[in-house]
């Protein structure tokens, strides 16, 4: 279904986009992207299935680490809070609910759904190594939901699978369909299905926002390259979001090295 097809030409989507009145700007990069669904509808889908995700899943039941991931979470939240402040923007996180959870699985994953619904996998624990390293993969995934990828791609598989029915149309008249095209769009995991690994330009785009998040939040983002150098020499074992070869590894580390100076100006060791 999606990957045949989206290859569509970003003229035609670029049109769309104008005709509809539909594009939105994606904060720090300044990047227009298509987005025709509101917020307050998928942030509603979003906490459905993550409720649903949640209560199928296995949660660790590790103190130390489930407290480590809320700890690094709320620290994240915080620093993408006092972004928007900065920007005169704090009501673009109005409908906010935000939600860590630690799932027992082998997987070496991460994810963060619309409206701040973060889940991390056991396994990718030792891949991180470190709250610093937990602060990575915290600042990439929510960095992906800030920058609304999820719904971008969401709008597209509505235009091309759809042809561009509304969210709240889709929803009535197709549930496991949408629910589908949400789990493709969002990464959200193998097991509930296809999984669309995001773009080079999304990775790209959720690396330097998440530098940014993790400096912010007080984490070094000087140790971000060796977290990515880590996952790439954990090799074919990954799984969803972490698979992408987009962007290269060495195209990926070479970008956070671009980045790290605006990063740094974030930073405030605590
Ligand atoms: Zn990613």
């Amino acid at each position: 279904m999606f990957p045949t097809r989206r290859l569509v030409p970003f003229a035609a989507l670029l049109g769309l986009c104008l005709f509809l009145s539909a594009c939105a700007t994606v904060p720090v990069t300044g990047r227009r992207q298509l987005n025709f669904i509101p917020d307050s509808q998928i942030n509603a889908m979003s906490f459905q299935q993550y409720d649903e995700v949640i209560a199928q899943s296995t949660l660790s039941d590790h103190a130390e680490w489930t407290a480590g991931i809320e700890r690094v979470g709320r620290r994240i939240q915080g620093a993408v809070e006092e972004y928007f402040r900065r920007q005169g923007q704090s009501g673009e996180l109005a409908g906010y609910e935000w939600e860590f959870n630690l799932i027992e699985s082998k997987e070496a994953n991460a994810w963060c759904m619309p409206g701040g619904k973060v889940a991390f996998y056991t396994g990718i624990l030792p891949i991180c190594k470190d709250e610093t390293g937990v602060a990575v993969v915290m600042g990439h995934e929510v960095a992906h939901a800030i920058a609304k990828h999820g719904s971008e791609r969401m709008s597209q598989g509505l235009v091309l699978q759809m042809g561009g029915m509304a969210l709240s149309e889709a929803v009535k008249n197709k549930p496991a369909q949408t629910r589908n095209l949400f789990m493709t769009a969002f990464a959200v995991g193998a097991q509930f299905g296809a999984v669309l690994p995001y773009s080079r330009s999304h990775e790209s785009e959720a690396d330097r926002m998440g530098l940014i998040f993790m400096a912010l939040a007080g984490y070094d983002p000087r140790e971000a390259p060796a977290f990515w150098e880590r996952m790439a020499a954990e090799g074919g074992g990954s799984p969803p979001e972490f698979m992408s070869t987009h962007p290269s590894h060495e195209t990926r580390i070479r970008e956070l090295h671009e980045n790290m100076a605006e990063a740094m100006g974030y930073y405030q060791p605590r």
